[in-house]
């Protein structure tokens, strides 16, 4: 009986196995050609100055909306990055962000910038750069209305070429943040060195504030090693008013998350905030 449960246990492990290789072929030519048949979308979520309230920019996430139905960018990203499709489809993200954010200028949105999710296989591009700067020059906007999240484990891989990237970006107005930060490995020398504006808590930190004491802990790190560095601290995942609250008596500069708003398509973003008081500018 025992040989027979075990039996029973190996198939169903097996055919779970086999669903989870079917779905991942089913994701994989399901992507190949997402991008031609216009199947990815973006989604624009609002960031909030804690000590004023307003709207500081947004960050625009990638949707994807095929013959699967929507899947969630957790499962479709590290795809698209296996397989190199993130590239093309990265330079969508930027070229549509840089058209969004001309439209919304001349619908009349505040000129807060838009952050842009970049991945380790862009980031090792040789043409980047001049790819963002011919981007924002085609949609005729200022380089400095777009920022960019970077993951730590992306900058570490290669600090010195990393720093020559950012380096040019910087130079350009271009904004540059470490998002998820506390999940990978910084060295705090090049934390020191690259010419950052801003570092994101991750979600994982912020979700059981206040009452976890070593996530209130790590938040209040960050944000003392973040101010010392001359960085601005953006939790992520804020979801309620007492998140908010302990973050706010920890000095963190601004919030991102359910509780201000949710990632929206970018024409209920411009009905959400025209005319809104903003609290930083860009060119
Ligand atoms: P991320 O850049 O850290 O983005 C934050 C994620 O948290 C987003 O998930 C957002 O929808 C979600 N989120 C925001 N506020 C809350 C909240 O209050 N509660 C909860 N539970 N979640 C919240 P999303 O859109 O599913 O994206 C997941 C990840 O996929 C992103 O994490 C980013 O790493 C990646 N990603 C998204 N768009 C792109 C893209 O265009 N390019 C690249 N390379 N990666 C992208
Ligand atoms: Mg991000
Ligand atoms: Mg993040
Ligand atoms: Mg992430």
């Amino acid at each position: 009986a025992a040989k027979q449960h075990g039996r029973a246990r190996g198939c169903r492990f097996r055919s779970e196995m086999n669903e989870r290789v079917a779905y991942r072929v089913a994701l994989e030519s399901g992507l190949r050609g997402a991008l031609d048949r216009g199947e990815f979308t973006l989604a624009y979520q609002p960031k909030q100055d804690v000590a004023s309230g307003r709207l500081t920019g947004f960050e625009a996430l990638l949707r994807w909306h095929g013959p699967l139905g929507p899947v969630q960018p957790a499962e479709f990203v590290p795809v698209l990055e296996d397989t190199g499709l993130i590239l093309p489809v990265g330079a969508w993200v930027i070229r549509s962000v840089c058209a969004q954010v001309r439209a919304w200028r001349d619908a009349g949105m505040p000129p807060v910038p838009v952050a842009v999710n970049l991945s380790a296989r862009q980031f090792q591009q040789e043409d980047l750069v001049d790819a963002i700067l011919a981007a924002a020059r085609d949609a005729g906007i200022a380089p400095g209305a777009l920022e960019f999240e970077l993951t730590e484990t992306m900058l570490m891989s290669d600090p010195a070429v990393s720093e020559g990237i950012l380096l040019r970006l910087k130079a350009a107005g271009i904004g540059l943040s470490i998002d998820d930060f506390g999940t990978g490995y910084s060295s705090l020398s090049y934390l020191k060195r690259f010419p950052l504006d801003a570092l994101k808590i991750d979600r994982a930190f912020v979700r059981d504030l206040p009452e976890d004491s070593e996530d209130l802990a790590i938040t209040r790190a960050v944000i003392a090693l973040a101010h010392s560095l001359g960085l601005r601290v953006i939790a992520e995942g804020v979801e309620d008013a007492a998140q908010l609250a302990s973050l706010r008596a920890n000095g963190c500069d601004e919030i991102q998350g359910y509780l201000y708003g949710e990632p929206l398509p970018a024409e209920a973003c411009l009905a959400i905030f025209a005319g809104r008081a903003v609290e930083q500018t860009v060119a």
